[in-house]
């Protein structure tokens, strides 16, 4: 942990899961250079750590531990104060034909992308709701909102951010707090790596070779306009994807 501070303009604290990689690293960097405190999560402790970014605590957590998720906000809140913006970023997509696919890989998407997030949503919401502010950012995907071969449970569960955001926002709208659901089309991450299907993997790969997708910038930019909007607008939901992305 690094509680060094770079910043004279202090920020409230920003917690951001699956801080390691991809989206997650470019969006608690983009969150560090705005001046905020941050608790990174993640099951990889080192990759946090590499990230060296100024008053960031690091934790390794995996989000389907609920009491742990608990734990690492309640401790990161006593050294830096309330959480202002829950970016809920972790996931996992295996890529598969539902009849071929191991079971285990739908219980794992299932459990870390929609479990996982109601566990950083309920890590954070009370207080937010308490002081009346607050953002929760929930990252779902293009395939949460329309369907592609081969991501059946992928996006099920994508589906399910989205509803879930929606249903949420209408719970705590009235206390003040935003919901807003990012849904980001390709962006050039290890996202895919984890599928295990090799042929729906290379067909993916192909896809994304012939189109110039976004960067984890382009998404941590997103995340960081809707962010920065006045607390009494929400920017509910983000769809970005690249130009040339056609579906
Ligand atoms: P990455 O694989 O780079 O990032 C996923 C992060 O989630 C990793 O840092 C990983 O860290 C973390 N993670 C996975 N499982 C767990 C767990 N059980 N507990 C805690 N952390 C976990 O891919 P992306 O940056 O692309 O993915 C970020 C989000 O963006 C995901 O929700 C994904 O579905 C979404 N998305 C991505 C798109 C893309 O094309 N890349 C498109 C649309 C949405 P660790 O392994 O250390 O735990």
């Amino acid at each position: 942990m690094n509680t060094q501070s770079a910043h004279p303009r202090r920020r409230p604290l920003a917690v951001v899961t699956g801080a390691g990689s991809g989206i997650g690293a470019a969006t608690a960097r983009a969150l560090s250079e705005e001046g905020h405190p941050l608790l990174l999560l993640g099951r990889d402790a080192a990759r946090l750590e590499a990230l060296a970014l100024p008053d960031a605590m690091t934790r390794s957590v995996d989000v389907t531990d609920r009491a742990a998720m608990d734990e690492a906000v309640r401790d990161a809140e006593s050294l830096y104060g309330p959480v202002d913006l829950l970016v809920n970023n972790a996931g996992v997509m295996l890529l598969g034909s539902v009849h071929r696919q191991p079971a285990e890989e739908w219980d794992r998407m299932l459990d870390v992308n929609v479990r996982g997030l109601l566990n950083g949503v309920r890590a954070v919401l009370p207080g937010m709701v308490e002081r009346r502010r607050g953002t929760v950012v929930n990252v779902s995907s293009v395939a949460g909102r329309k369907s592609y071969a081969h991501h059946t449970v992928y996006s099920g569960t994508k589906f399910a951010v989205h509803g879930l955001s929606e249903s949420l926002r209408e719970e705590v709208s009235p206390h003040g707090v935003r919901v807003i659901t990012v849904a980001p089309g390709a962006v050039e991450t290890g996202l895919l790596s984890h599928t295990t299907d090799e042929a729906v993997k290379a067909g993916y790969q192909a896809f994304k070779d012939s189109v110039e997708i976004l960067t984890p910038q382009d998404v941590a930019d997103a995340i960081t306009f809707a962010y920065r909007l006045p607390q009494r607008v929400t920017l509910r939901e983000v769809v970005v994807a690249a130009t040339g992305q056609a579906a």
